[in-house]
């Protein structure tokens, strides 16, 4: 498996500046596109589970982490403070409590729940600069979050939902699982007191029929948690995907709903990722698919060699009609050097005297294969439905 870092440079889809500092990678517009595409394919799997999309700040007073608890329990991985007019704002070390002020914004019924609300958003972990390294631990990260408001009766059923949703999701992007996770507390101050064996004990069972381990002390402070780890090219293990089953913040932020007995009772919250950080899930999808992305997520899908300086208009006429087709004209150095240099591209269509004359692409496939010569109407579908978000 090539390393990210390198293959991401080489083909310009991110890079950093010792003046923007480490751990803070800034995306150029081909590793933008595949970020895009990925999160415009979350966003749509998340959507049709029930979920329900919001967006919040990346900032709040820190007293917003000292009801969450995340200022005793991970005030070393957060930023310092910062004083502006009398008021600490921190930047935020996770989505959970601005979700928690959402759901608590209004009076909640049992009829609601599982409320599941999503979010795309930042989240700041100040890690020391030696761990540092491309994508896959960055300093500022846009995480794939979401957190199930339900009952205590449908909060196994959760799990379990979301643990499907990231098989699916995996499946979909060719992520393979290095290992399924049971992350328990271990010893040290570090856990809040609560039902840990309850909230163990669902997690459990959502795992029923997978293989997995059971470690202790990679706990959140508040739950135990699923974790989906993967490995890197360097066979390092990291966390993509995880589900939390979480006692702790619903009673720290006073969450409540009114039951079918009229009465009111507090929500679990299950905090769940699909596919964990779009950094590290993009640094996973680079190496495992060694830049050749699929195509509905590579940055150029059809790339048009003219022969010639004379096939430049019909290039440029194809161009036009790519519409939603992400194509590209290559017209420098030879022939046989450009397609060596395109063959990440799933398409690559040479344009000689015979395709100009017959208003027809020709159309060779990353595997090497060419089809017959077509309409430049049907090539441009044909790219179309096969490079159809999953
Ligand atoms: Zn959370």
């Amino acid at each position: 498996m090539p390393d990210h870092r390198k293959l991401g440079r080489e083909l310009g889809l991110f890079d950093t500046d010792p003046l923007i500092g480490a751990g803070l990678p800034y995306w150029l517009p081909d590793g933008a596109i595949v970020r895009h595409c990925l999160e415009e394919y979350v966003r749509d799997l998340e959507r049709r589970a029930g979920y329900r999309h919001v967006h919040s700040p990346v900032l709040a007073k820190r007293e917003l982490y000292e009801i969450s608890g995340h200022w005793a329990h991970y005030r070393d991985d957060m930023y310092p403070p910062m004083d502006v007019g009398g008021e600490q704002l921190v930047l935020r070390p996770s989505l959970c409590p601005h979700h928690a002020l959402i759901y608590r914004s209004r009076g909640r019924s049992h009829r609601e729940l599982p409320l599941r609300i999503a979010e795309l958003g930042g989240m700041y972990r100040a890690e020391l600069s030696g761990v540092l390294g491309g994508l896959g631990r960055v300093r500022a990260i846009q995480l794939n979050d979401a957190h199930v408001f339900c009952t205590l009766d449908q909060v196994e059923a959760e799990a379990a939902a979301a643990l499907a949703l990231i098989r699916q999701a995996h499946d979909a992007l060719g992520i393979k699982a290095a290992r399924y996770r049971l992350s328990l507390p271990g010893p040290g101050g570090k856990y809040v007191p609560g039902n840990w064996d309850e909230a163990v004990a669902i997690l459990r069972s959502a795992l029923d029929g997978l293989p997995y381990d059971e470690v202790e002390g990679e706990a959140a402070f508040y739950g135990p948690k699923i974790d989906v780890q993967i490995a890197d090219s360097a066979g390092r293990e990291s966390t993509l995907s995880t589900i939390q089953v979480d006692f702790h913040q619903p009673r720290q932020f006073g969450l409540e709903y009114v039951g079918a007995d009229g009465a009111k009772h507090r929500p679990v919250m299950v905090h769940r990722s699909i596919i964990g950080s779009i950094e590290r899930a993009v640094a996973q999808l680079i190496e495992i698919h060694g830049g050749a992305f699929p195509a509905w997520l590579a940055p150029v899908q059809l790339r048009l060699l003219p022969v010639s300086a004379a096939e430049m208009p019909y290039a440029r006429e194809i161009l036009d009609r790519c519409g939603a087709v992400r194509a590209e004209i290559a017209s420098e150095g030879s022939l046989g050097a450009r397609i060596r240099d395109g063959r990440l591209a799933p398409f690559q269509a040479v344009l000689g005297p015979r395709e100009v004359a017959a208003g027809q692409l020709s159309l060779r496939l990353r595997d090497g294969r060419r089809l017959d010569a077509q309409p430049v109407e049907d090539a441009l579908a044909w790219i179309a439905a096969e490079a159809r978000r999953p």
